[in-house]
């Protein structure tokens, strides 16, 4: 029996099956390349859901993460370290915003979102207790905990998972109209993703996120941007809100602020809003520890001294167009931002993951999402080259 074999049979006898992975074990990885247990090599068009940018084991990132261990790796906040100052900062620098607060996961930054928005709604805009409202687009994906999975729109998401927690509207991704209609009084912010990812690699109209941001200062409304899988050089800039020249209110990070070792997240914004939290309020036993913040760190300072949102930027586009000049009988089309690119396969050819297995086989490792949608998002460390070798095994599979 492979090794591969003996694993899978392994994972399948003691672990839940919340997962469909494709059948391949990893068991190293180097940039944008990976080996399996069995000793093949695989390029990752996948970077863990854009949080491997940097690439895997960035040795930036690496020597920020031993270096640190060798000192102190968890104090919680009971105490001060002297790693989350410096993190906080930098990632202030990079919002331009006042204060940030750090998390671990994405999930727990969107819901620090939340809780700072219904807080902002109630001491300052005004808002009589439990009334807050925070509108939601359809087709989100905002994470997996109990609250943020009772405003998804995807049914299985919500199935079993019920009661959930009140106070979200969904309007239709991309309709300016909709979410005019949608804010009343109540409304304390409007939670979005600047390109919808696990949604299927949607980019609303161009000007929505402009419009958006307009729509909800006129109405004292406040515009959080979920920039956890489109942020950090993903799209081609810093944030995906940047292609409009958006500075949404609050920021949320995740995924490659960890630089694809270590989890960590967390939201950016101005004082007016972070000052509704008091000692008590919110926290996390590992949210800011010292071997987060440095890694933190180091994982910005290689995205900006490596440009990677220039390189996603240059290479996404040559990756689109070549993507797009493919004569497919199975492509209904291709779509994108920088580095985050959706091949839609057109319904009379069956679902995108068989597709996906193919390419496998050819030592190219993509994930299905949504079904009909193969995405490309492989590190951002990518170069043109490796995109050419991409591109002959994807011609191959998709003619
Ligand atoms: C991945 C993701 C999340 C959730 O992050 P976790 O670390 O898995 O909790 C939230 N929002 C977006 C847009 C994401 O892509």
């Amino acid at each position: 029996m492979s090794k591969t074999k003996e694993i899978l049979a392994q994972t399948e006898k003691y672990s839940a099956s919340n997962y469909h992975p494709l059948n391949v074990v990893l068991s190293r990885g180097e940039g944008v390349w990976v080996w399996d247990v069995d000793g093949n090599k695989y390029l990752d068009c996948l970077a863990a859901y854009s949080a491997v940018n940097q690439g895997h084991r960035h040795p930036r990132v690496l020597e920020a993460l031993i270096g640190q261990t060798e000192r102190i790796t968890l104090t919680s906040r009971a105490f001060h370290n002297d790693r989350m100052g410096e993190f906080l900062k930098k990632l202030c620098e990079i919002t331009g915003k006042e204060k940030a607060l750090p998390m671990n996961t994405g999930a727990e930054a969107v819901e620090t979102a939340i809780k700072a928005a219904r807080k902002w709604g109630y001491k300052v805009k005004g808002v009589e207790e439990d009334a807050a409202e925070i509108i939601t687009c359809a087709g989100n994906f905002h994470g997996r905990t109990t609250t943020i999975v009772g405003f998804s729109t995807e049914e299985q998401y919500r199935d079993g998972f019920g009661p959930f927690t009140p106070g979200f509207v969904t309007v239709p991704y991309g309709d300016i109209e909709a979410l005019k209609k949608a804010i009343t009084p109540d409304t304390v912010a409007f939670l979005f993703e600047p390109l919808q990812g696990e949604g299927g690699v949607i980019v609303p109209p161009e000007g929505y996120i402009k419009q958006a941001a307009e729509v909800c200062k006129q109405k004292n409304v406040l515009l959080i941007a979920d920039e956890i899988q489109t942020g950090l050089g993903r799209t081609g800039k810093m944030f995906c809100c940047d292609h409009e020249g958006v500075v949404p209110d609050t920021y949320i990070v995740g995924k490659a602020l960890g630089g694809g070792v270590y989890p960590v997240s967390g939201i950016a914004c101005d004082d007016d809003i972070m000052q509704v939290f008091h000692p008590g309020d919110h926290g996390s036993t590992f949210g800011g520890n010292p071997l987060g913040s440095a890694v933190g760190l180091a994982s910005l300072n290689v995205l900006i001294d490596e440009k990677l949102a220039d390189r996603a930027a240059e290479l996404g586009s040559y990756f689109m167009e070549e993507l797009k000049k493919i004569e497919s009988p199975h492509v209904d089309h291709v779509r994108g931002k920088g580095l985050m690119i959706g091949v839609v396969i057109k319904e009379s050819s069956g679902a995108a993951r068989p597709f996906c297995e193919k390419l496998r086989d050819l030592s190219v490792l993509a994930k299905e999402t949504h079904h009909q949608v193969i995405r490309f998002a492989p590190p951002l460390v990518i170069t043109k080259e490796e995109i050419d070798w991409a591109l002959e095994k994807i011609k191959k599979v998709l003619q």
